[in-house]
């Protein structure tokens, strides 16, 4: 960027200098011409008034003087012969009949014209004016060309530029300096940005860096908490283990109460098994992009069925109900994921429940998408707990949630899940009443199409 400033201000500047070169030498050309002009005139009329008869008739008199001071003058005859000139021998000279000053002296009473001398940095000027007789008396000088006005002024041209140059050099020095500063500020104290000016162009862009900067930052939190909560969750069952284990060493537990040390021991065991999955579950959700898995074809009804035959065990254990409710539909995603999504809902219904509750499951196409919900007539969320039961390791009663071997990754896992398959996840729940969650998915596209033309020809 300096280097860009530093470049425009040079570029600017020399094209500055050589233009304002340009017109000046112009202007001042034009200015020199005219006033060499009308100082011919002056002489040529001052001429003709002393009279031009004594240029003929003594030659080497007070014309032939006036080339000492570089001024020319001849005399032509009206039919174009030079019949006297203080520069040249006259013999050598051809007619001048048709030079424009003389013409022009001839059409009008007086003529001028400006011609390229034999060299490229001097230029002739004539002046000529008609005398009574018809004769034609012409002055004429040589003086500098535009292009010699030029070369002449090139070196404190040269002189002017490289100060120019030097001046704006600084200047941009200096500009960039005073332009980069925030941004280097910025740079240094990301987190302080509101406390230095910025430019308001560079506003969206520094609010989207700091927005990336807080996600960032958000991101490396949650995962040193995340860090801080597993060895946490860890802890408990390994100590119960340890401890169980320690007394069964030592000989310290009675006979009868090996065999309940050893449930215990197995019960932590478990759970840490579970925790330990779903640990490496979420972790490998969260490096999975979209494209890592391939969305197929999932009978979302089906696979809810067998998921509820399987849970059934389980409901009865807690004394709950469990229902299919819906119709045949399937959606685009990974069967696994749905298997889980469905395993970890319906655990959640049965677990949170109360005896004789209900927890029931609805799959059923809507358009172009299917509707997921499971429903129970448990314990509820209360309102201030349901916009954090996703988080991970987040449980409403901690004494419960782990009374029942909860290790509170469910639903990140689900969170996760819905996601990755754009889909929408929707929780109401009431205290004492129940909770339901609704998981809107895409419906698998060719089956949405059969299903339209099905409709369409009814
Ligand atoms: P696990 O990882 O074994 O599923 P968990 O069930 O404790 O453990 P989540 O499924 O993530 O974890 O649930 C988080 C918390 O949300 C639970 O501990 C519970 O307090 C609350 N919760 C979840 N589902 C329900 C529900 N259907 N009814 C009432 N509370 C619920
Ligand atoms: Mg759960």
């Amino acid at each position: 960027m300096k280097q860009k400033i530093h470049r425009e201000f040079a570029l600017v500047a020399l094209a500055t200098i050589f233009l304002t070169t340009i017109l000046i030498t112009a202007v001042f050309y034009s200015c020199f011409q005219r006033e060499i002009m009308e100082e011919l005139g002056t002489c040529t009329r001052m001429l003709r008034s002393i009279g031009v008869s004594e240029a003929l008739e003594e030659p080497g008199g007070a014309y032939d003087s006036l080339k000492l001071q570089g001024l020319r003058v001849s005399l032509i005859s009206s039919n174009g012969d030079v019949l006297y000139d203080n520069g040249v021998s006259v013999g050598g000279l051809d007619n001048h009949k048709d030079r424009p000053e003389i013409a022009e002296a001839r059409e009008r009473g007086s003529g001028q014209a400006v011609r390229r001398s034999d060299t490229l940095d001097r230029n002739a000027f004539y002046y000529a004016v008609c005398l009574p007789d018809g004769m034609i008396l012409r002055t004429a000088r040589e003086s500098s060309s535009m292009y010699g006005i030029f070369v002449n002024a090139l070196p404190a041209v040269l002189a002017a530029a490289a100060a120019v140059l030097l001046f704006c050099f600084y200047l941009s020095v200096h500009s960039a300096r005073i332009l980069i500063r925030p941004v280097e500020h910025l740079a240094e104290h990301l987190d302080a940005w509101d406390e230095f000016p910025v430019y308001q162009e560079m506003l969206p862009f520094v609010q989207k860096i700091r927005r990336q900067h807080e996600d960032l930052m958000r991101t490396v939190r949650l995962r040193q908490e995340f860090t801080a909560n597993v060895s946490h969750e860890l802890k408990t069952p390994l100590t119960a283990i340890s401890g169980y284990a320690e007394l069964i060493e030592h000989h310290m537990a009675p006979g009868e109460e090996i065999q309940r040390f050893g449930a215990e021991i197995h019960r932590s065991a478990s759970r840490l098994l579970r925790m330990i999955d779903d640990i490496i579950r979420l972790s490998e959700l969260d490096v999975m992009e979209e494209e890592a898995f391939v969305l197929e074809k999932v009978p979302l009804y089906q696979l809810a069925k067998i998921s509820v035959d399987m849970l059934q065990i389980h409901a009865k254990r807690h004394q709950v109900e469990l229902y299919v409710y819906g119709s045949p539909c399937s959606v685009r995603g990974d069967k696994e994921m749905m298997e889980e999504v469905l395993y970890n809902l319906c655990d959640n219904g049965i677990r949170y429940n109360r005896e004789g509750g209900r927890v029931t499951v609805t799959v059923e196409p809507a358009g172009d998408k299917v509707c997921l919900r499971v429903e129970d007539t448990g314990i509820g969320i209360p309102k201030e707990h349901q916009e954090r039961v996703f988080e991970r390791f987040y449980r409403v009663d901690k004494s419960r949630s782990k009374a029942t071997g909860g290790t509170g990754l469910g639903l990140a896992i689900v969170k996760h899940i819905a996601a990755l398959h754009h889909g929408e996840l929707i929780l109401e729940s009431a205290e004492g009443e129940g909770t339901r969650i609704t998981l809107w998915l895409d419906r698998f596209e060719e089956e949405t199409v059969l299903a339209e033309n099905g409709r369409e020809r009814r």
